[in-house]
């Protein structure tokens, strides 16, 4: 197994932009598994499929294939060969994305191929549960948080960059709170700090100051290897 640094934190955190950067600098394959969950929801809203209706859920399962790529230094999404980039990051997709991720053998496809992309590579990975069940052994683990009202600026701020301005301020910011609520009082892999993991609140931080903090870090970390 490579190094692996897990990234985790609800939803706006700036854990994306973050994370690719440090990936970047570190020489670290970044994988975002929101993306992945994105992409399960989109499968499931596009062929409608009842979530409720397991035998459904399993099929689906079987016919969904998720690939992550860097193009032109731009995360690039593909469902089944489709890029789904832009489509994944929908209303209606953050909508109902948190009520799937709940989904037991949702969790157990996804943590499954998260644990096989580790396998040949040293990777940087973000989302809700990575140090706490995906890797429970990461070689380093961050906790990045912020105010709900900072995230929703954020995640407003970087939807209108890429042409989607259908939300309000207001609606982001409910919407973000929704998910933190469902993503955190969920059964199985909350989203919670793991006891090992390094909390950094980024509510009054610039991007590159969390960038800086986390490749010290890594840095400390391998010098002690
Ligand atoms: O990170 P992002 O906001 O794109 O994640 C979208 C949703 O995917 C989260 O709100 C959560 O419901 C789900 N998710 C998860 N476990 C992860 C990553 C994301 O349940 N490791």
């Amino acid at each position: 197994m490579g190094f692996i640094v897990a990234v985790d934190g609800p939803a706006g955190s700036g854990k994306g932009t973050v994370t690719k950067r440090v990936g970047e600098r570190e020489r670290l394959i970044y994988i975002d598994t929101g993306a992945m969950y994105r992409c399960v929801t989109l499968y499931m809203l596009r062929n409608h499929i009842d979530i409720e209706n397991m035998e459904k859920v399993k099929e689906s399962l079987e016919n969904i294939k998720i690939e992550l790529k860097i193009e032109e230094n731009k995360q690039k999404v593909y469902l089944n060969g489709e890029d789904v980039s832009l489509e994944i990051r929908t209303e209606k997709v953050n909508q109902f994305v948190s009520p799937v991720s709940k989904i037991a053998i949702v969790r157990e496809k996804m943590t499954e191929e998260q644990r096989k992309m580790s396998q040949s590579q040293d990777i940087i990975m973000e989302g809700r549960d990575i140090g706490t069940v995906v890797f429970p052994n990461a070689d380093v683990k961050i906790y990045l948080d912020a105010t709900p009202e900072e995230r929703a600026k954020r995640r407003l701020k970087q939807n209108i960059q890429n042409g989607m301005t259908e939300e309000t301020y207001e609606q982001i910011l409910e919407s973000v709170k929704n998910r933190d609520y469902i993503d955190s009082h969920r059964e199985i892999a909350p989203l919670k700090q793991a006891e090992d993991a390094i909390y950094i609140d980024s509510s009054d931080m610039t991007i590159q100051e969390v960038v800086n903090k986390i490749c010290e870090i890594i840095q400390e970390k391998k010098n002690r290897k």
